[in-house]
């Protein structure tokens, strides 16, 4: 049975890539009736976090994706968390080096350094099984001292490696360029390598469906199959999502997070849509069209090379197309579910309770919060202090530092800002009034801080990214 698999890391927001990814995985299996995993993989225990892996998990829900084997679902091929299989890494990491294939390299940073140095000079890519090597007695000096060591593949000096992709045929990559790739970590978790290929072979998975900055990694996957002695799936890899300007999809220009759809209004079916218009079309090229109707007449030879635009614009005017198609019932329901619902409401309402003479104000304290993009004018930020220009600077520099921020919590977005307006020079309420108009659109809201942390990173981020246009 063919079998695919989606295996985000949980190292951030859900990423609209991971959707698309996700999206031709599920098409793939389940047309041929196939079936589709869901695995984890956390082996970065720095930047995972259990936050990450369920804002994953519910957005793509949210979408309409479902898979047959997960961490949430279970399976036959658990666990399916990477964080969880420590042992099975390990077991056939030990394989690899009695067997030859691998070994331990207790090469130091400094030395490491050194050697890329002197890599680069003579004007090579990919650090080798024999540069690494040490003398026998070296070896065992450090072993006895029990420093600390990770254990890298082999790899061939030169010659060509030829991977098969099922959409572009054979692609030749020169072995000259591949690294003797890690595979155990000196903690002892295993690199990304590893730990996919062990996990697509025991999760059984027939065809890996992935994006297209996988390529370089094929031939280390090939050569691990060969050194078990496993069959190696087959491999598609599509194209990457693109920006407008046509350079790789970056939250720098675009809102990259599902997050930001859902909060932004859009039916959960149209940015689906709209995803399995990413490089695909139906036969008779119609725009809008269901999950189920994309599973009826999916053939993965119908995905065109030629990087994908992720165009809000056009999102929103499919959206629309969407929208106008429910029942006045059925949008009343949608509506009461995206904003009205008490949980929602539960959030706002500290905020605007202390401002509310009547129910009818309201609206007006959050309709910002509904809105997707505000309508800005040059006026809007006329009456304050600084001088246009100056807030543009000011909300660009706090753009940077917004971006930079690792968690989204009232504190550290209040620290930031407080900093920014420190090193700038500015009174905290001079700083803060352009973030307000950019944020809230409006003066009778309450506090920008609060604003952000409700309007979440994403949106708070295309907000001023609009304001500064
Ligand atoms: P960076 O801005 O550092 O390049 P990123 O935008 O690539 O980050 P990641 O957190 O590295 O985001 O990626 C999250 C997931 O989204 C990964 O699984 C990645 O494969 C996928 N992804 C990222 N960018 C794209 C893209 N342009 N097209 C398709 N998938 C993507
Ligand atoms: N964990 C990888 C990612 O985040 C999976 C890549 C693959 O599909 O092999 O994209």
């Amino acid at each position: 049975t063919v079998r695919t698999r989606i295996a985000p890391s949980p190292t951030g927001d859900p990423h609209v890539g991971t959707a698309y990814i996700a999206l031709f995985n599920q098409c793939f299996a389940r047309a041929q009736g196939g079936e589709f995993v869901l695995r984890i993989e956390d082996t970065d225990r720095q930047r995972s976090t259990p936050e990450s892996e369920k804002a994953i998990l519910d957005s793509l829900r949210w979408l309409g994706l479902d898979w047959q084997e997960g961490p949430d679902v279970g399976g036959a091929h658990g666990p399916y968390r990477q964080s969880e299989r420590g042992d099975i890494y390990k077991k056939h990491c030990d394989e690899l080096v009695e067997k030859g294939h691998a070994f331990r390299c207790y090469r130091t940073g400094e030395e490491l350094e050194q050697l890329r140095d002197e890599l680069r000079e003579a004007g090579r890519t990919a650090l080798k099984p024999s540069d690494l090597a040490l003398p026998e007695d070296e070896v065992e000096k450090r072993k006895a001292a029990g420093e600390p060591y990770v254990v890298r593949m082999k790899v061939p000096e030169s010659g060509t490696c030829v991977v098969d992709d099922l959409l572009r045929g054979p692609i030749e990559i020169d072995w000259a360029q591949v690294d003797a790739q890690i595979l155990l970590k000196s903690d002892g978790m295993p690199t990304y390598h590893l730990a996919n290929v062990v996990d697509d072979h025991l999760m059984e998975i027939s065809h890996v469906v992935r994006g297209e900055e996988w390529i370089n990694s094929a031939p280390k996957h090939k050569l691990l199959y060969e050194y078990f002695g496993w069959e190696m799936p087959v491999l598609c890899h599509l194209p990457l999502l693109r920006n407008p300007d046509k350079t790789k999809l970056s939250k720098r220009k675009n809102p990259t997070s599902i997050l930001y759809y859902q909060r932004a209004g859009f039916m959960p079916e149209a940015v689906l849509n709209y995803l399995g218009r990413m490089g695909w079309s139906m036969p008779d090229e119609r725009e809008k069209f269901s999950l189920q109707e994309m599973l009826e007449h999916f053939d993965i030879h119908r995905v065109s090379l030629g990087g994908p635009v992720f165009d809000v614009e056009k999102l929103s005017w499919l959206n629309g197309l969407w929208i106008r198609e429910l029942e006045d019932e059925q949008l009343a329901d949608r509506l009461q579910d995206w904003l009205y619902n008490r949980d929602n409401l539960l959030k706002v309402l500290p905020h605007a309770k202390g401002r509310m003479e009547t129910f009818g104000d309201f609206a007006p304290l959050v309709s910002f919060l509904a809105a997707g993009q505000l309508p800005l004018t040059g006026d809007s930020f006329s009456g304050n202090k600084l001088e246009t220009d100056e807030q543009k600077k000011l909300l660009q520099f706090a753009l940077w530092r917004l971006e930079a921020l690792r968690t989204w919590e009232r504190d550290d977005i209040f620290q930031a800002m407080k900093a920014l307006a420190n090193a700038m020079d500015i009174k905290l309420k001079d700083f803060n009034a352009p973030l307000f108009v950019a944020i809230s659109g409006t003066t009778a809201s309450f506090s920008v801080m609060d604003a952000m942390v409700l309007l979440g990173p994403d949106l708070s981020r295309a907000r001023l990214r609009h304001a500064i246009d």
